[in-house]
């Protein structure tokens, strides 16, 4: 195959096939890995200069690991393969026809870079559902800066309720709320109990955080959707027991700095959290191909778009029988390897024939301390077994031996001494 990448590329001269992936989360790392003996060159261009875990960013906002524990440097691919090479940039625009993405460097340079192949795996942004002012007032958690930035709310929260004599003001320092009760809004909720009720426990003397007032909202009539109504029940009565409010079958009317409306109740709080939803990245509609309602790109069995054009993980639709596959790390890294492999084969010359094919490994949530709940098709267990299942399947899936090490470490000292150890407020950046 001729390469077209070689005559436009501002790089270097490309002698190789050249696949482009856009992203480095878990469908783009799949997929290069899959690419690794593939006689090609790979580009990985991703916006961060870092791979996140994000199943464990709940545990960065509520203080349990710091940033660097569910992070791993995605340029450190480029030690283990080399066929690979990383570009930090921003990806702004590409043509399908001619076959070049438009990419953003650091430095504002603007550079357009020729491709053979392309995959896209730009993933997901939070969804406000159309009300995007909402999100100075009720931060959502997708990224590390959210992350840090939920955490810094959450201790300045309850800093405030020390420091205030204002009653009313100390409640609403006191009250938390989070609108959005998937999986994301429950494990919060429960950590956040946890912090609230355990670890800060003795560490304030004019306040008793475990008076904090903890309010799961949403408007569907149970928590947990993607999981069986038996195991929304039972995470239900354990959110209860870990004195978690749970409001289900409310709409959030509005989100301002005094609280929330919902259901047309006002909910005093100054912190409001928003874990309702994601649709994708904007990438896929810039590609202009068809997508869904939540700007997913519908792809083909094959996970194409077009010749030579994959899109995987959040950022695609496909359904499986009737089901649609859902957007979680699993479905994107069994795509990633599905269309590496797939490119594999092409680049010499054969032709795949074997549709993607989802398998569902089942689905796991954690509900605060000893407590999980997994669901596989009709399969559904719960309890401290299930937890302890949870705690080895995410250690043995962070991305590197190093993150394996410090989180085991992290998760064996909260869990004996219930302290926490990233208590940091973050300083607004000043003079000194
Ligand atoms: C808080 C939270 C908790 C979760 N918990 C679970 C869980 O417990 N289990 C589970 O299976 N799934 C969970 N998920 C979902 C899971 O993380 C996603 O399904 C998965 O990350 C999707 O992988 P992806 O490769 O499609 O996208 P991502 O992993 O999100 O990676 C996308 C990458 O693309 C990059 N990118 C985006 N746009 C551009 C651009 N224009 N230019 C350059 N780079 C770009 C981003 O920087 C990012 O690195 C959770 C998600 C969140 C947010």
């Amino acid at each position: 195959m001729a390469s077209k990448a070689g005559t436009i590329t501002p790089l270097k001269m490309a002698r190789k096939p050249r696949v482009i992936i856009i992203g480095g989360g878990f469908g783009g790392i799949a997929a290069a890995r899959a690419l690794r003996n593939a006689d090609a060159e790979i580009l990985l261009i991703d916006r961060r200069n870092h791979h996140i875990f994000q199943p464990l960013l709940y545990q960065v906002a509520t203080s349990v690991l710091s940033s660097a524990e569910v992070a791993a440097p995605i340029r450190e691919l480029e030690v283990r393969q080399k066929n690979l090479s990383v570009l930090l940039a921003e990806v702004t625009g590409a043509n399908l026809t001619e076959r070049t993405i438009d990419a953003v460097a650091p430095a504002g340079e603007a550079r357009r870079i020729g491709f053979d192949h392309l995959i896209v795996a730009t993933g997901s942004i939070p969804s406000y559902f159309g009300h995007d002012e909402l999100v100075s007032h009720a931060p959502s958690l997708k990224n590390l800066n959210h992350a840090e930035r939920i955490r810094t709310k959450i201790l300045v929260a309850f800093e405030r309720a020390a420091a205030t004599s204002d009653e009313g003001e100390r409640e609403r320092c006191m009250t938390f709320v989070l609108v959005g009760a998937g999986a994301t809004g429950v494990e919060l909720a429960a950590s956040l109990a946890d912090l609230a009720k355990s670890t800060l426990r003795r560490n304030f003397r004019y306040i008793n955080p475990a008076d904090a007032r903890i309010v799961l909202l949403d408007g569907a009539d149970r928590i947990l959707p993607s999981f069986s109504m038996q195991a929304s029940d039972a995470v239900a009565i354990r959110l209860k027991k870990l004195g978690v409010e749970v409001v289900t079958g409310v709409k959030v009317e509005t989100v301002d700095e005094n609280g929330v409306v919902a259901g047309g109740n006002h909910i005093s709080s100054a912190t409001v959290l928003w874990t309702a939803g994601v649709v994708a990245s904007p990438i896929p509609r810039m590609l202009g191909i068809p997508t869904d309602h939540a700007g997913r790109a519908l792809v083909d069995p094959f996970m194409r778009v077009a010749p030579h054009v994959f899109v995987i993980g959040d950022a695609a639709s496909i359904t499986q029988g009737q089901h649609p596959v859902p957007g979680v790390a699993q479905a994107a890294i069994q795509q990633g390897r599905y269309v590496g492999r797939l490119i594999a084969k092409e680049l010499i010359g054969r032709t795949v024939e074997t549709t993607f094919r989802y398998f569902d490994l089942g689905n796991m949530a954690v509900v605060g301390k000893n407590y999980a709940v997994l669901q596989r098709g009709s399969l559904h267990a719960s309890g401290i077994l299930t937890w302890l299942l949870w705690a080895f399947v995410h250690i043995l899936t962070l991305p590197r031996l190093q993150n394996r090490f410090r989180v085991q470490n992290q998760w064996l000292w909260s869990y004996l001494t219930r302290q926490r150890s990233s208590r940091l407020i973050r300083e607004e950046p000043g003079p000194t």
